[in-house]
């Protein structure tokens, strides 16, 4: 078998790679170096037909009506052979990304077995069945049979590659569908190589197809747009969202989105001080604050608010900018020049509009070697008004800006004041206020003292411009399916 990775990262299409075409494809590059590592081979019209009667005719061929339990063995196969070859996996994700090797192990690579792991047993559970009462003491079995979708687009972004892709593919192969899965044009090399790993545990040739390439006008709208597709599932901007909404909206297919964020985090005056800044540095940071579920609105009770944003702004400059793959980095570049060019603009908005830079607002000099690199400096501020762009666009950078207030009522209208709603963070010791304020919270996953945590089994998505509909546990298992009702009269 060709790699699907090294000097070309290829297409992977009913069960093969594709000779890459030189005319048409487009660099990889390393944000750390803005070197290039690799090329795409992007796919054309045609290929992505291909893919797409591929994935058709696999379905037809078996893959559909495999018995559950054979599909969840292959699964935990994958799974396996993922944590076997971990440290290619490390690699190719690190180089696409910049980021940090320690945060590649930790969270992108081991979330990939865990999604395989989590729908091969999420799929095996039962029907939903109940008796309707009849008149006359008769009474009818209902039961629902629940298929596949049937062949399903993946379309996902480039901040987290191989934990989303994982965890759209697993439950949507674990449900006996075909996917054909258009990665990132910034981040396509684990795509790729999990192909690799499928085949190798004898997935049927054409369940799993990758087409490579860009939004419109390229594979992506080629996917979404294709008339024989049964569903999309997108994760990325709220706009490209939409978009894709509006591709799909002719065909009356059902769409999954998650979407953009402009999280919040709520801190009450009860709080241990050390543990919410330990708390609210990884929510702000993490990934250089490219994690859609990332905190960029900080709330904080006004008998506090200096010792925290004195306090997080002295651990925003212990984070370690450096080498990726240097295990004390702490902080990568961002994703591209092009990204941080919009992250600077949104330094300018807030400084223009007088807000206080308690740190960064720069881009930091990192030697020769990182010349090269989109990189950015974490910033906090304080000063700006809650209608602010900075504080109402997603920034998705390693930004936030800090905010008082004294009531509980005013931070739920703050929090809430956003037309976003994909996550929440309330930091409290008083486990009431803590349930209170986090059931108030107009978002999909509000946390209590932690940011993060995430059991795969629990529903996940936003409201608002943060998305439509829920995955994970159930809720992808009933995504993934059409559900026909039998109504038998007994
Ligand atoms: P993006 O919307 O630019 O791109 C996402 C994917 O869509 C890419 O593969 C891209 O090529 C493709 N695409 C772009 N235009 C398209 C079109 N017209 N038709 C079909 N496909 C198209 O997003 P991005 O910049 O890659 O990712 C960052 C965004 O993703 C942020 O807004 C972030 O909040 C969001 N995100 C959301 C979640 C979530 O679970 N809610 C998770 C991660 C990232």
């Amino acid at each position: 078998m060709t790699a699907g990775t090294g000097r070309w990262i290829r297409n992977f299409v009913d069960g093969r790679y594709v000779e890459p075409d030189e005319n048409r494809s487009f660099e990889n590059i390393d944000p750390a170096t803005g070197r290039v590592f690799a090329r795409v081979h992007e796919a054309d019209r045609e290929l992505v037909d291909r893919a797409v009667t591929a994935a058709r005719r696999a379905l037809r061929d078996g893959w559909a009506t495999t018995p559950v339990r054979e599909r969840a063995a292959l699964l935990r196969r994958a799974a396996d052979r993922i944590e076997e070859r971990f440290e290619e996996f490390v690699a190719a994700e690190v180089a696409d990304t910049g980021k940090p090797v320690t945060q590649a192990r930790q969270l992108d690579v081991a979330r990939a077995p865990a999604n395989f792991r989590t729908f091969a047993d999420v799929a095996a559970a039962g029907q939903e069945s109940f008796l309707t009462d009849l008149a006359g003491g008769r009474q009818a079995l209902n039961y629902a049979v629940r298929k596949p979708l049937g062949v399903v687009a993946v379309v996902v972004p480039w901040n987290l590659p191989l934990l989303l892709l994982t965890w759209k593919v697993a439950p949507a192969l674990a449900c006996g569908n075909a996917v054909v899965v258009k990665p990132s044009e910034e981040t396509p090399a684990t795509a790729s190589l999990l192909a690799e790993i499928l085949t190798e545990v004898g997935l049927p040739a054409g369940v799993y197809n990758v087409v490579h390439g860009f939004g419109g006008g390229s594979a992506g709208e080629f996917l979404t747009s294709h008339p024989d597709i049964d569903g999309v599932t997108f994760t990325g901007s709220s706009a490209t969202g939409t978009q894709v909404m509006r591709t799909v909206a002719p065909r009356a297919r059902p769409v999954s989105l998650e979407l953009g964020g402009k999280n919040a985090a709520v801190v009450f005056d009860d709080v241990d001080v050390d543990e919410a800044l330990t708390g609210l540095t990884k929510s702000v940071f993490t990934n250089t604050g490219q994690v859609c579920l990332c905190t960029e609105r900080v709330y904080v009770q006004r008998a506090i608010f200096d010792d925290i944003a004195q306090g997080l702004a002295e651990r925003a400059r212990g984070l370690r900018l450096g080498d990726p793959l240097d295990a004390a980095t702490t902080t990568g570049p961002l994703i591209s020049k092009a990204h941080r060019d919009k992250v600077a603009g949104y330094f300018e908005l807030a400084e223009q509009a007088g807000a206080q830079v308690l740190t960064g607002g720069g881009v930091p000099q990192l030697g020769p070697d990182l010349a090269g690199g989109s990189w950015i400096e974490p910033t906090l501020w304080t000063g700006l008004a809650n209608t602010h762009p900075a504080v109402r666009e997603e920034i998705f950078g390693p930004v936030a800006a800090l905010i008082p207030f004294d009531t509980e009522e005013e931070a739920i209208g703050l929090a809430n004041d956003t037309e976003y709603g994909l996550a929440a963070s309330v930091w409290t010791d008083d486990l009431r206020r803590g349930h209170r304020v986090a059931q108030a919270m107009n978002v999909g996953t509000a946390w209590v003292n932690t940011w993060f945590l995430r059991d795969l089994r629990s529903p996940f998505g936003g409201v608002g411009l943060s998305g439509l509909g829920r995955e994970g546990g159930e809720s992808s298992l009933h995504f993934y399916t059409e559900p026909t009702n039998v109504c038998v009269q007994l």
